[in-house]
């Protein structure tokens, strides 16, 4: 695999390598101006133009509705967790929260301390190797909004199907499965994504909000804390992280190359299919954390019944050029993550090792 490194990083994670070369050739010149789309104004028609054509393909890609926004903001995921509530939960109202892992969790924790929060279903009990039936979820009066984690980034677990709320808007975090799969953007009040998996590096976080919704935020907030700020100047109230957005525009043209999203989805698929099927056929060597029916086609996670053993494979996997399988620190054992640039030849190559390990130690 020459001098790229098999990159299951769980975020920031693996990008396109014609998305990198890209901007490697644009690096010192963009566009024949003489010089970086880092150097550009961000009030200038060249960064413009990257900025215009980054939401579009976004648009074009999820297939968006017209009366939705997409704005770029920054502060991460984890700033979401509180613009939310700031945003939508008034006094008077309570906002429910499925608590599927760690980030959900962590989003509540924000929910609590600026309003009314409650766990409308959860699926804590062994550790979040689930996700909740559609039935479990309990939405109580005066619900201002239900909020989900679409995708399990430590637990390895996702949602493969999405609760219909009627009247209640349905907010969803998508930071670690935003474009591996297609789905009704419709369903949704609004959306957010760290950009660093599946849309570009670190830096951006794109949200998606029904223009409806919007209108009924809390305006009494400071500027740079209101989705309405973003969406009243295109995400250009004030200076936008230019070189992140450039590299989610690069990154989009490359989904768009790749066939899409649906075509993303199968490859995805056939990627996370190459795992799963080793740990299902080890006779208990591996061992899946996520219940089969809630595995997540981004993260799989697993151990190794033999702790020592695990310990072994591990070291024995980095040396060999594999790079992030470490589980994360609260559950330790493996992950594999396996974004949509991630290359099914690095997952073939983690499928031949994994298989070959257990040859070599069961
Ligand atoms: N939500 C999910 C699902 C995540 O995976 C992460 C980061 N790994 C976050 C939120 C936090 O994102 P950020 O670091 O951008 O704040």
């Amino acid at each position: 695999h020459g001098k790229r490194a098999y990159n299951f990083n769980a975020g920031p994670a693996a990008m396109p390598l014609s998305a990198l070369q890209k901007a490697q050739a644009e690096l010192l010149d963009f566009n024949g101006t003489g010089m970086s789309i880092m150097e550009h104004s961000h009030r200038g028609k060249d960064y413009e133009a990257v900025h215009n054509q980054a939401i579009a393909l976004l648009k074009e890609l999820m297939a968006i509705p017209e009366n939705y926004e997409v704005l770029f903001v920054q502060g991460g995921a984890s700033l979401q967790f509180a613009m939310v509530p700031m945003n939508f939960l008034p006094a008077g109202k309570q906002a429910g929260y499925v608590m599927t892992g760690a980030w959900s969790e962590k989003a509540f924790a924000e929910a609590e301390k600026l309003g009314a929060a409650y766990i409308a279903a959860t699926a804590k009990e062994g550790n979040y190797r689930r996700i909740p039936a559609l039935k479990e979820i309990k939405a109580q009066q005066d619900t201002a909004y239900l909020h989900i984690t679409s995708n399990n980034t430590i637990f390895g677990t996702e949602w493969h199907a999405f609760p219909d709320t009627g009247e209640i808007p349905l907010i969803a975090d998508m930071s670690s499965d935003i474009l591996s799969h297609p789905f009704d953007v419709s369903k949704f009040a609004l959306i957010y994504a760290g950009a660093q998996k599946n849309l570009g590096p670190s830096g951006v976080t794109v949200v998606i909000i029904r223009r409806e919704f919007l209108e009924q935020a809390n305006k009494n907030l400071p500027a740079m804390l209101k989705y309405a700020t973003f969406a009243k100047d295109n995400s250009l109230y004030n200076t936008p992280p230019t070189f992140s957005i450039y590299m989610v525009k690069l990154m989009l043209e490359w989904v768009k190359e790749q066939g899409g999203v649906t075509a993303i989805h199968r490859r995805n698929q056939e990627k996370a299919a190459l795992l799963y099927e080793v740990i299902d056929a080890s006779n208990g060597f591996y061992v899946g954390h996520a219940q089969p029916e809630a595995r997540s086609l981004m993260n799989v996670t697993f151990r190794l019944a033999d702790e020592a053993l695990e310990k072994k494979f591990l070291e024995e996997v980095k040396k060999e050029g594999f790079v992030g399988l470490n589980g994360h620190r609260s559950v330790g054992g493996c992950r594999a993550s396996m974004y949509n640039a991630v290359p099914y030849e690095a997952c073939k190559a983690l499928r031949d090792k994994m298989l070959a390990f257990q040859k070599e130690n069961a």
